[in-house]
């Protein structure tokens, strides 16, 4: 047992590292908004999103270690390439893809199952967008986050070097989150999650919702259909689609698992209950809302009849 718990000990977390860094480049960003009389950063949103990334550590050090346990067993029992993954260089490699690759997916099931999105939606319900913002991380997703990582283990690479790169990616997505910097060379808006592209993932207008999915590459967007660029002539407009108006960090955590309560409670057939469960946001039995992509095939129609 002893060799499964000691990984755990050992962990050196880069997160713990970079706090100091999101601090203070926090502190710059008020200031600098405090200077421009801006009001993006508001004193009750950011005590928020900063309560939701204190609670997010404290839970993450159970789930993360249930993890590291699971990860351990697989590794040591079913690794298949072990001896030339374990810190090599084709190893970081190849993890540094593979750990993006399977963000974007995590994050794309975590927009496109309710389920899922009730637990994802926590990081979205701000109305405001800044370093703060980042912070805004869910509870419930570490519950089940680890579990899309399980096959990098079985490939045969080291437990402490995929948790070491899940938070390189983490400490990646801090900086998007601001207004301050507008766009990069045309290259590193290509290549890479920006700003810009994070900004768009963060909107709640209907041509922007369930796009950029990225979490250091935006490769993935562009290859697999959801990719948008952000348009000067459609300023984003942060939040969700039903804002809830709250500073509470436990109705942020619970608001959505409430709402999918309601509705399976509701839903007239056992089929009709899994399929509130499991089927995209705003999908409802008799029709009376709409998902994402109804809501931008509604809109793009309205707007060909006022083009006419
Ligand atoms: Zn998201
Ligand atoms: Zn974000």
């Amino acid at each position: 047992m002893w060799e499964f718990i000691q990984p755990i000990i050992n962990f050196d977390n880069p997160i713990s590292y970079a706090i100091p860094f999101f601090v203070l480049l926090m502190g710059m960003e008020a200031y600098l908004n405090y200077k421009e009389r801006s009001d993006n950063y508001q004193l009750k949103d950011s005590a928020a999103s900063i309560s939701m990334g204190l609670g997010s550590i404290f839970i993450d050090l159970i789930t993360k270690s249930t993890a590291l346990i699971l990860f351990e067993l697989i590794y040591v029992n079913y690794g298949l390439f072990n001896e030339a993954l374990s810190g090599t260089i084709l190893g970081w490699v190849l993890l540094f893809f593979l750990d993006d690759f399977t963000f974007y997916w995590h994050h794309r099931f975590s927009h496109q199952v309710r389920l899922l999105w009730a637990a994802h939606v926590n990081h979205h319900s701000s109305t405001h967008y800044n370093l703060s913002t980042a912070l805004r991380q869910s509870w419930a997703e570490l519950g089940y986050k680890y579990l899309w990582y399980l096959w990098l283990p079985l490939l045969g690479f080291p437990p402490l070097m995929i948790l070491t790169q899940i938070s390189i990616s983490l400490i990646y997505q801090f900086w998007v989150h601001t207004k301050h910097i507008k766009r990069f060379p045309t290259f590193f808006e290509f290549l890479f999650n920006t700003p810009s592209h994070h900004r768009v993932h963060h909107a709640k207008n209907i041509i922007y919702l369930d796009r950029n999915h990225a979490g250091i590459l935006i490769i993935w967007d562009r290859l697999f259909g959801t990719f948008m660029e952000e348009d000067p002539k459609e300023p984003v407009v942060y939040g969700i689609t039903t804002n809830i108006n709250t500073y509470n960090p436990l109705k942020i955590a619970s608001h959505e698992f409430i709402n999918l309560g309601k509705d399976i409670y509701k839903a007239p057939t056992f089929s009709d209950k899994l399929k509130y469960l499991l089927f995209p946001p705003g999908w409802s039995h008799d029709g009376s809302t709409m998902t994402a992509d109804e809501m931008r095939v509604d809109w793009e129609q309205q707007k060909a009849k006022k083009d006419v």
